[in-house]
């Protein structure tokens, strides 16, 4: 699995932030977010079904966070183009 291919050093949290630990395998994580990624995918087999249910939540928001971006990013270069247009067309008409 990917997230085990990821050495320890990528797991190394600041000692002042309390850490969310794997409830399995014992790992510190930065955030709750890493930790249920986490379960999601490396203790997929084992862990419970409202673990489960956190995972598929979580990754719909970033499916759909994604989808924000592509349509923001659609958005911005319409409206630099609709922009240049409009410049152009002033210019052309003075
Ligand atoms: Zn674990």
């Amino acid at each position: 699995m990917f997230a085990e291919s990821v050495t320890d050093l990528e797991y190394d949290v600041p000692g002042d932030e309390p850490p969310h630990r794997c409830p399995y395998c014992d790992r510190p994580f930065r955030t709750e977010e890493y930790l249920h990624y986490h379960v999601g995918t490396v203790h997929d087999e084992m862990c419970t079904d409202e673990e489960r249910e956190v995972f598929e939540a979580q990754r719909e928001d970033e499916e759909f966070e994604l989808f924000t971006f592509h349509v923001k990013a659609a958005v911005t270069v319409f409206m630099t183009y609709f922009m240049f247009t409009f410049i152009y067309a002033l210019v052309w008409a003075g």
